[in-house]
């Protein structure tokens, strides 16, 4: 097996068009796994790691999957992480299962409006990343204008490692500021790397970019400080060792550049992804729940392939032969034949056969270890479940599972398109916890809710293709949630005497507004109320919170205090506190100044600068609040929070605002009362 520091487990992040396609396919052609290069879309080789049709059809990459290859001696697992915010719980999962980052930008447009997103999700489970400059061959491209911007919009600190070998059509590689050397790239499709001195018209400049950098790095390093100092010669070991460092640490994100469409400087990304980037051992333990009754203290997961097994699913696609299910290995060692348990159902799982994906081939593979990524045959899980060598013992599911914030009804043409349907909502929820499936109790209409217009349309457009299910749609609803503004208090007395056994409760107590869902606090002393009927006294409260008074939305926000009440021997018993309790809240409620409460979007617009005007006054007029804008060259970039339900359409409205050159990005941000 290889050893686990030669292993890395990558994602590449990028906004829309900058060329995370295009590089993906370059790295498994260089690496071996692919043996033809096609144009990413509109040919028939396709995207090898763009499978889907809806993926090539909207320009953008929901599906997260992992491909193995290997350059030089290590092995590198490429996840793909989904751009777009809208499938949030698909990122944040892919964030979870990778080690390090390479963050593509165009070397035009520089950091946009989706760059900004994935990088706070980067900062967030703090991801070392590199930075790749694409489309050094674009008219306008400018990769110091690029690094300025990560410096100040992304608020990171690069560290340029290349200089430019011509720029636009003159572009044609890189220099080495470690080697000192120019990099060509020679062959159909640039597979020969040569390397040569650097042309006499651009040593000066170079050696200048080389003093920049070898000054940025004795920031951080007294060793290079002191030979620098002492004027002694710099070991090119030395500089990656303390590139590497800084990278790992986070104080720096190195920065190459290339053009993955004109083959030119990827090969040298492969490089750095080898050099800098972390393996599974520098990214270290994990942290996970413990599921004992008795046990609280956080369990450390360390990447060691003797410990007992844990794994984490990340990924489900459904293939003819059955299920395949996207794993990363935390800790021990998974064979065909052993027997593991899902967290989460208690379930015993039996693995059958393992495989490493590499780009659309699957390689059988007879163990796996500590820190590797490989995919699972016929087993039967949800996404996002914990497998481990013992039940009941640990779970790694920490990703926090957001609110839907939008909802739709859909109806069934037929009723076989009704059986498809089923199947097809059945298979979603299975992969993504954000998607969920109701039922409209008064109508009996399937609703369908999720993080988006987008995300729906999205499942939408599978259950029409791969499912052959028709549907209908109802509008989207924005998920409103009620909540209360002030305290009351509640005495209530439930008593039942027609015929039979009688029924009484009698419950007192008060509600104030928290930050939380909902919190009880049981204050009954002295039996007021027989302990046994306390828990009858919560789910009763619980039960009122899932219709508001206003306009029967879940309730959210209320801190319940019982603080007494009265029982009797016979006619109490825990039915009648469930229902005293929830017709006392659902008073009380009333009393508290009840209020709506909707999704607000944290929505991000690129724009040029002279639609700034136009996008702002819709953005207002869409009861936007406009938290900045910031301007670089002629396009700005605009923040401001609007609620959910005006944002619906948004992405037509803009394009004709802008005749088209805008972009924009949602993502949720908080409930708040409705003005
Ligand atoms: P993605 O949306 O980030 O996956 O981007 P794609 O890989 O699909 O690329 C978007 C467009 O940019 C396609 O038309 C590519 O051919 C083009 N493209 C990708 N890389 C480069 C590059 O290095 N230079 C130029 N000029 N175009 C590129």
């Amino acid at each position: 097996m290889l050893p686990l520091r030669n292993v890395r487990n990558i994602g590449i992040s990028a906004h829309i068009d900058s060329g995370k396609t295009t590089l993906s396919e370059r790295i498994l052609y260089y690496t071996g796994r692919i043996h033809r290069m096609g144009d990413v879309r509109g040919k028939d080789i396709g995207a090898t790691m763009d499978s889907r049709p809806d993926e090539t059809s909207r320009g953008i990459t929901i599906v997260s999957a992992a491909t193995s290859c290997t350059w030089n001696d290590v092995q590198i697992n490429l996840i793909d992480t989904p751009g777009h915010v809208d499938f949030t719980i698909e990122v944040e999962r892919a964030l979870r299962v990778l080690d390090g980052a390479v963050m593509v930008l165009c070397a035009v447009s520089g950091v946009q409006a989706q760059s900004i997103t994935v990088d706070r999700q980067m900062k967030r489970y703090q991801i070392p990343r590199i930075a790749f400059i694409n489309k050094m061959d674009r008219a306008g491209a400018n990769p110091f204008r690029v690094v300025q911007a990560l410096r100040d919009r992304l608020h990171l600190n690069p560290i340029l490692l290349q200089y430019p070998l011509g720029l636009e059509a003159e572009f044609d590689g890189v220099i080495d500021l470690v080697t000192m050397e120019a990099h060509r790239f020679d062959g159909q499709y640039g597979e020969k790397r040569i390397a040569e001195p650097i042309p006499a018209a651009l040593q000066a400049a170079a050696a200048e970019a080389r003093e920049k950098l070898l000054d940025q790095l004795s920031m951080v390093s007294d060793e290079l400080l002191a030979k620098l100092l002492n004027e002694e010669a710099i070991p090119e070991q030395l500089i990656w060792d303390v590139v590497r460092q800084a990278t790992l640490q986070q104080e720096m994100v190195p920065v190459l550049m290339g053009s993955a469409y004109k083959n030119k400087g990827v090969q040298d990304l492969l490089d750095a992804v080898e050099r800098y980037l972390p393996s599974p051992l520098d990214r270290g333990a994990v942290v996970a729940k413990p599921l004992g009754a008795d046990d609280t203290a956080d369990v450390i997961i360390n990447p060691d392939p003797a410990a007992d097994l844990v794994a984490l699913t990340f990924k489900l696609t459904v293939e003819t032969f059955g299920q395949l299910t996207y794993t990363r290995i935390y800790s021990g060692t998974l064979k065909p034949g052993q027997t593991v348990y899902n967290s989460r159902t208690g379930d015993r799982i039996h693995i059958g056969r393992m495989v490493r994906m590499h780009a659309d081939k699957q390689e059988v593979i007879d163990q796996a270890q500590a820190g590797d990524i490989i995919a699972l045959l016929g087993v039967d899980c949800a996404s996002g479940d914990t497998l481990a060598s013992q039940p009941n013992w640990v779970s790694l599911e920490g990703i926090f599972v957001p609110d839907a914030v939008i909802t739709r009804a859909i109806y069934p043409k037929t009723a076989a398109d009704g059986d498809h349907m089923a199947k097809a909502l059945n298979r979603f929820c299975k992969e993504d916890p954000t998607f969920r499936v109701s039922t409209d109790p008064e109508s009996g209409t399937t609703l369908i809710s999720g993080m988006g217009e987008l995300h729906l349309d999205i499942y939408l457009d599978r259950m029409r293709e791969d499912y052959q299910a028709q549907v209908e749609l109802g509008n989207p609803a924005v998920a409103y949630r009620e909540t209360i503004g002030r305290e009351a208090s509640f005495d209530y007395r439930f008593k039942k005497q027609s015929g039979g056994p009688g029924q009484f409760a009698h419950v007192i107590g008060r509600i104030e507004p928290t930050d939380e869902a909902f919190v009880f606090d049981n204050r009954v002393v002295g039996g007021a109320i027989p302990q046994a009927f306390i828990s009858a006294c919560e789910r009763g409260f619980q039960d009122a919170l899932t219709t508001g008074v206003l306009e029967g939305y879940p309730i959210t926000g209320v801190r319940v205090v019982l603080d007494g009440g009265s029982a009797h021997s016979v006619d109490s018993s825990e039915h009648s506190f469930r229902t005293a309790s929830r017709l006392a809240l659902t008073e009380a409620i009333a009393q508290a100044k009840p209020q709506l409460l909707e999704p607000i979007m944290t929505v991000t617009v690129e724009t040029p600068s002279e639609t700034f005007g136009r996008v702002q006054g819709d953005l207002s007029a869409r009861r936007g609040v406009l938290l900045g804008s910031e301007t670089q060259g002629d396009e700005v970039t605009i923040q401001a929070e609007v609620p959910l339900a005006e944002m619906f359409g948004y992405s037509t409205e803009l394009r004709s605002l802008t005749a088209g050159m805008a972009s924009f990005s949602m993502e949720f941000a908080h409930y708040r009362p409705v003005r």
